[in-house]
């Protein structure tokens, strides 16, 4: 139904998604199904060889699976879209298609935590070399190309510093030299940001987040041209068969008709946490692209529409006991990893999503021990503050009666002496 006229939350809704020719249903039926029954033989032939267009087995395709294809890559202003079982099934097999022993991938050093141990670990072990980068200095980029750089690989805004990066630019300094760009938008969605509309070359999302948004659900997507993502999915999703199931790609066509309403609110309630916590002083620094004081928050401004996103990540003066100490007394605010759902979420980096990056990899990526990261969800902002403030004050008391118990035995071990 799409004229290519509609707005963004209209597409949201409708894209992809038509009633059942056959029985009327307006919501897209889930067609759980292994396999298609051919009405011949010469038919079955002629789908396996590529004759008739037609269904054969789930994974390679199913039409509640396309449905949710066919919405995403318009959403992102792609020509065709892929989904996948989780995010990182998407960033495997994206990359596994797109560079091969003896080829370099420069990729941004601060990275989702098992995205890094793929690029680090599993990609160079196949013998595709790995530079890691800061994609925001462009210099830095620049000096790491090399005449078999394949692929620059970024978040667009990144996990979990929040760091903004030029992608116009980065984009445009790819092409120049025949490289591609692959960018996960996971933390911005297509209602915030569209990489491709910026240059880019293929956008991958966890979709387990911001579009499944109520955490019941694990799945990744890809979008970009039409050649390239049927090269993905004819070699590495097809083979490696890390397809999504037809019942989590009806929870995301779901999910995603609401993605323009939830992405304000997430906006709208991080902005107002993001002050709170920087008006705090307990808290050293507050990272949200959405604050003045942000590096980066101009930048922000120009490449994001409607909102900064759902993600705050703060630093507490008192360091990394304090930081567990808030993480152990918040109430509403649930203790999990995972983003972008309905409910927020409170986690630790250094000890959980990026624990795997290792000491080393986290400095380098600036990510501190006292790190916390809030995934502000749509409750009322007032609610959240006020869970957060309870859990802070509450540290605040702890801390002074440790500080108040450490100076009553400095003082008796004085007396004694
Ligand atoms: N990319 C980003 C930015 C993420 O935060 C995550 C997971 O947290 C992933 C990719 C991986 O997605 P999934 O858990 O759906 O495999």
């Amino acid at each position: 139904m799409h004229d290519g006229t509609f707005k963004f939350s209209t597409r949201a809704v409708h894209s992809g998604q038509e009633p059942c020719p056959c029985t009327g249903s307006l919501a897209t039926p889930i067609y759980q199904t292994s396999t298609f029954v051919f009405n011949d033989a010469d038919q079955g032939a002629a789908r396996f060889a590529g004759e008739e267009e037609g269904y054969i087995y789930s994974r390679l395709g199913n039409p509640t699976v396309h449905s949710l294809e066919d919405k995403i890559s318009d959403l992102e202003g792609g020509e065709a879209g892929l989904a996948f079982a989780s995010g990182m099934a998407a960033i495997a097999a994206v990359l596994l298609a797109l560079v091969r022993a003896g080829d370099h991938l420069v990729a941004d050093r601060t990275i989702y935590g098992c995205t890094y141990a793929f690029l680090t670990e599993l990609l160079t072990g196949l013998g595709v070399e790995v530079t890691l980068v800061d994609t925001t200095d462009l210099e830095e980029v620049s000096r790491a190309l090399r005449p078999n750089t394949r692929v620059i690989y970024t978040e667009s805004l990144a996990n979990p510093t929040l760091k903004v990066i030029d992608l116009p630019a980065l984009a445009q300094m790819a092409r120049e030299k025949g490289i591609q760009t692959v960018v996960d938008n996971t933390f911005l969605s297509p209602y915030l940001l569209r990489p491709l509309e910026q240059g880019c070359d293929v956008v991958i999302h966890s979709a387990t987040k911001y579009l499944g948004g109520h955490g019941d659900l694990i799945a990744g997507v890809a979008v970009g041209k039409k050649e390239l993502l049927n090269r993905i999915r004819m070699t590495t999703l097809k083979n490696m068969g890390g397809v999504l199931g037809p019942f989590d790609a009806w929870l995301l066509l779901r999910g995603i008709k609401t993605l323009p309403l939830r992405m304000e609110r997430h906006s709208l309630n991080a902005q107002q946490v993001a002050r709170f916590l920087a008006g705090r002083c307990e808290v050293s620094r507050v990272y949200y692209p959405g604050l003045e004081s942000h590096p980066a928050h101009e930048l922000a401004r120009k490449l994001y529409e409607h909102g900064f996103g759902g993600v705050v990540a703060f630093e507490l003066k008192a360091g990394y006991e304090a930081g567990r100490a808030l993480l152990n007394s918040v109430g509403l605010i649930r203790l999990a990893v995972s983003l972008g759902d309905v409910d927020t979420l409170i986690e630790h980096p250094a000890s959980m999503t990026h624990h795997g990056v290792g000491e080393e990899g986290r400095r380098r990526a600036g990510i501190s021990d006292g790190l916390v990261r809030l995934s502000v969800g749509i409750e009322d902002a007032e609610d959240i503050i006020a869970d957060l403030g309870q859990a802070l004050d509450k540290d605040r008391r702890q801390g002074n009666r440790k500080e108040a118990g450490f100076r009553e035995t400095r003082k008796s071990r004085a007396e004694s002496r």
